[in-house]
């Protein structure tokens, strides 16, 4: 791409001279000498607008006609991607159009999320990713200037275990030390003791976070990461990704696919807001990292609805999650309460000061809430949340919802964990999506794994490969006992 770059720019040189020299006779221009001055200068200008598209820097370059990576989504995850991308290569390096179909961001799972980090998981994936997003986190003015912040809250997290939760707790904790994680396991006693607050009579073994775990601002993550990947040079398009186009590659055997058929994409079909026509764009990666949409542009890409391989579909759908805000004015519990994981599932956290909290819980799995829209259902606090909520804290039984919001987890029904990496039917389509509840902590760390399978062929910081799309394919889950 950047050779092309150089020879139009020789080209234009030579037109420019031409062009002097077609000036210095105006005086005396006959009509042909006309004609071609002014074909000279709209090819002139056609090939300016050309270079400008494709190596400048801004969101108001028009629409590229290629880019060496599009990704689909803008999230924290595609826009992490983007960043890293970027910023591994630099402005010389490859170009990279981000493809966001609703740059308010109004119902994107980044936007609605609770913002929570935590090591506190099973899979030593989870564990090394989530590290990774606090470090990120704690060097983020390094990397975005002095002013770079997400309101970072570093009370940690505190996972409440019953008799038949404890020992998975305690073999979670082993691991997460062992990998880095700083945690403690407080006794009933010992949770007493700390958390007075707390009514611990059923609950037999806590795990609290020492470092590196609390809850942050993902809509701050979210503008530093598009505000890095747009100055080093991504390119962020307001449009929708509708489909792709497939032509037949007849070098390439996939096994499943009969010699000579293999049909391979490096197009995609784009829809502009006020124009009725689509647009093409031509890519050598395309990354799905469409949250909660990703299961139907995969489709597109004939993922889950072909043959072979490709019959396998991408397992995310989207699940509504509630949360609630509430104010509690009478023996609050403490300014650094943690964010409190329940054994049932329900948590709560402290949401700023003056006693306000929010609190949260997974439905059943028969108990999904329509994904239709984004209304708020008040009556499942009343029904299932508060019964626990002030039960484990006794301070809350007065309490009134002062407010409530959901979004949509992209969850991944298959093991509920990201699914991340190249598709194996395709050498030009990778997907990053499906993290289920964990994706914005996991976003720094995704970012920078998508870039280095990109750059560098394989991932060179954290092992990622158990997460990628072919354990659908062989049927091994990436199982997680800590999913909220
Ligand atoms: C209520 C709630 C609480 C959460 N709490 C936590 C938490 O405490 N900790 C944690 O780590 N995670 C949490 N999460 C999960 C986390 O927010 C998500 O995993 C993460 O934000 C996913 O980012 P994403 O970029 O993949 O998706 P999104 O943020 O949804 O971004 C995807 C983008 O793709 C765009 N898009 C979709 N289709 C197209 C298309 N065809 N063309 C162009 N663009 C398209 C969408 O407009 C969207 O902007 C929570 C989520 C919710 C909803």
């Amino acid at each position: 791409m950047f050779k092309r770059a150089v020879s139009v720019c020789s080209e234009l040189k030579a037109t420019r001279s031409f062009h002097k020299a077609l000036q210095l006779n105006q005086e005396f221009e006959n009509p042909i000498s006309r004609t071609l001055r002014i074909l000279t200068d709209d090819i002139r200008n056609k090939k300016k607008e050309i270079l400008r598209d494709e190596y400048t820097p801004s969101l108001s370059r028009g629409f590229p006609r290629q880019a060496d990576v599009v990704i689909i989504g803008g999230g924290a995850i595609g826009s992490s991607i983007a960043y890293w991308l970027k910023e591994k290569t630099s402005l010389e390096g490859i170009s990279v159009v981000v493809l966001e179909k609703d740059p308010t961001y109004k119902s994107c799972s980044t936007a609605l999320s609770v913002g929570g980090l935590r090591q506190q998981f099973s899979l030593p994936e989870n564990i090394q990713m989530s590290l990774y997003g606090a470090e990120f986190l704690r060097t983020l003015k390094k990397r975005f200037g002095p002013t770079a912040d997400v309101n970072f809250h570093p009370h940690g997290y505190l996972l409440l275990a019953s008799q038949n939760g404890a020992s998975q707790l305690v073999d979670n904790s082993k691991i997460q030390k062992e990998l880095g994680a700083v945690n403690i396991l407080l006794s009933k006693e010992n949770l007493k003791e700390r958390f007075p607050y707390l009514d611990v009579s059923d609950v037999e073994l806590g795990c609290l976070g020492l470092e590196k775990e609390g809850w942050f601002d993902p809509w701050s993550l979210l503008s530093l990461l598009k505000k890095g990947a747009t100055q080093l040079g991504a390119q962020y398009i307001h449009g929708e990704a509708v489909d792709f186009t497939f032509h037949e590659q007849t070098d390439i055997i996939v096994e499943g696919v009969e010699t000579g058929n293999y049909q391979a994409t490096n197009e995609l079909v784009v829809k502009l807001p006020n124009e009725d026509e689509c647009r093409t764009l031509e890519f050598s990666i395309c990354i799905i990292a469409a949250g909660c949409e990703s299961r139907e542009i995969a489709q597109q890409a004939k993922i889950g609805v072909g043959e072979g391989m490709l019959s396998v579909p991408l397992p995310i759908e989207r699940r509504k999650r509630y949360v609630y805000s509430f104010n509690c004015q009478q023996n609050a519990p403490s300014i650094n309460t943690p964010m409190v994981i329940d054994y049932s599932g329900m948590y709560f956290r402290r949401d700023g000061l003056g006693g306000s909290f929010i609190a949260g819980m997974s439905p059943e799995l028969d108990d999904e809430p329509p994904t239709n829209n984004l209304d708020v259902d008040f009556s499942y606090f009343d029904d299932k949340i508060w019964p626990v909520l002030s039960k484990r804290v006794p301070a809350f039984e007065a309490i009134k919802v002062t407010n409530g919001w959901s979004g949509f987890y992209e969850y991944n029904t298959y093991d509920m964990n990201g699914i991340i990496g190249p598709h194996p039917y395709y050498s030009s389509i990778y997907i990053a999506s499906g993290f289920s509840g964990h994706g914005i902590q996991q976003a720094p760390a995704v970012g920078r794994a998508i870039a280095e399978l990109i750059l560098d062929g394989r991932f060179m910081t954290i092992d990622l490969t158990r997460l990628g799309f072919d354990r659908l394919i062989v049927d091994q889950p990436a199982l997680e006992s800590e999913i909220i």
